[in-house]
């Protein structure tokens, strides 16, 4: 399913929408009508009060595109390619083609989002006392609505501004910390050192939220959980980096045709012993599907000789080049959330092989483990 959509392009990059936004676009202009701190709950006329808010929350999501866009200019200064922003519900992600393993390239790239937020608070702040005495010298009810839409928009970005630089992943401030420790030590180390203060941090937040504000407690999770998996990320990144695919994959692939019955399959499987198999239809050659002994499990004993291959397998098939990262095959897996991807050689443009989830992630453990032993 398409879970967002485009709604235009700056400096050459796709700006999406993702559907969590529609429910912040419907919800987030009835919240701000509501309360006055941010607000506009104290404005007289009814439909004033809902265009203000609802402008709010345009303003409010351009302010987060605008913080996005910061990342992906300074980004793109060091030649990495940003494939989309995209809004959601309580933010914006930047799909960056690479993450870099440089530093002073990953500092400057993570201050230059709340950098932006800053400019732009302190900006909205000036213009909010500006207005705001025009409006008390010519007494104009206007106007005071204007500079308090003024007023909430700085109160907002120096928020973003503060909130990203909690020094927890996700959070840029998280991305500060590990590239300040990378500066001085290796990666992973690193990596493993700005985790573990994020979760620390969660984890104050999380007790002192259970008292204080749930919203807190919500905030703690979505940090612990983003800490962990940026360990996890790193890890499999650092340890995988520089192997391919084609070194991973295994050669040994059994086909089997759609036509076959699952008793059929089964004998094969006796046989053969692997895991999963390439389906082709018999007639073109062609790969339709995947099947492993999983999908066969639920088919009753007595039909076994009744049901099809084709009736049980897996038709989203992704494939892969030979030649791929080892790293790539991972984050494609997670992304289709399928356990095997098809792997194609480039040259000869014929499957090579399959490679699977678990071989990624043994590799990792076996590689990991060996690199610990040679750095002591
Ligand atoms: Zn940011």
């Amino acid at each position: 399913m398409k879970t967002s959509v485009q709604i235009g392009k700056v400096m050459g990059i796709p700006i999406k929408i993702h559907i969590s936004f529609l429910f912040a676009i419907i919800v987030f202009p009835f919240i701000f009508s509501r309360e006055s701190v941010t607000g506009f709950a104290d404005v007289e006329s009814v439909s004033l009060r809902y265009a203000l808010s609802l402008s709010l929350t345009i303003l409010l999501f351009i302010c987060v595109a605008l913080h996005e866009l910061g990342h992906s200019w300074v980004a793109k200064g060091y030649g990495i390619t940003i494939r989309s922003i995209t809004l959601i519900i309580f933010g914006g992600i930047a799909a960056m083609e690479d993450i870099p393993r440089n530093p002073d390239a990953e500092l400057r790239i993570s201050l230059a989002g709340p950098g932006v937020s800053l400019v732009i608070g302190v900006f909205c702040a000036v213009a909010y006392l500006t207005v705001h005495n025009i409006a008390q010298s010519l007494q104009m009810s206007l106007l005071f609505d204007v500079s308090h839409l003024l007023w909430s928009l700085a109160f907002i970005n120096i928020m973003l501004f503060a909130f990203n630089l909690i020094p927890a992943f996700p959070l840029d401030g998280g991305r500060v910390v590990r590239a300040w420790y990378a500066q001085r030590m290796q990666y992973l180390r690193a990596t493993r050192k700005a985790v573990q203060l994020g979760k620390i941090l969660a984890i104050a937040m999380g007790v002192f939220g259970l008292f204080a504000s749930h919203w807190l407690l919500f905030i703690a999770f979505f940090i612990y959980i983003g800490a962990s998996e940026e360990e996890a990320f790193t890890k499999a990144s650092v340890t995988l980096e520089g192997i391919k695919v084609g070194d991973l994959m295994t050669r040994d692939v059994a086909f089997v045709g759609d036509n076959m019955t699952v008793l059929e399959l089964l004998q094969v499987m006796f046989g053969k012993k692997h895991h999963i198999y390439p389906v082709t239809d018999p007639f073109t050659g062609e790969v339709v599907g995947m099947v492993a002994f999983a999908d066969i499990q639920s088919v009753p004993m007595d039909k076994h000789n009744v049901v099809l291959v084709r009736d049980v397998m897996a038709t989203n098939i992704v494939s892969i080049f030979d030649d791929a990262d080892a790293i790539d095959a991972l984050q494609r897996m997670s992304m289709h959330k399928i356990g095997h991807l098809l792997v194609k050689g480039r040259i000869t443009g014929r499957i090579a092989g399959i490679v699977s989830k678990t071989d990624l992630l043994r590799s990792i453990e076996v590689l990991g483990y060996s690199e610990q032993c040679n750095t002591g």
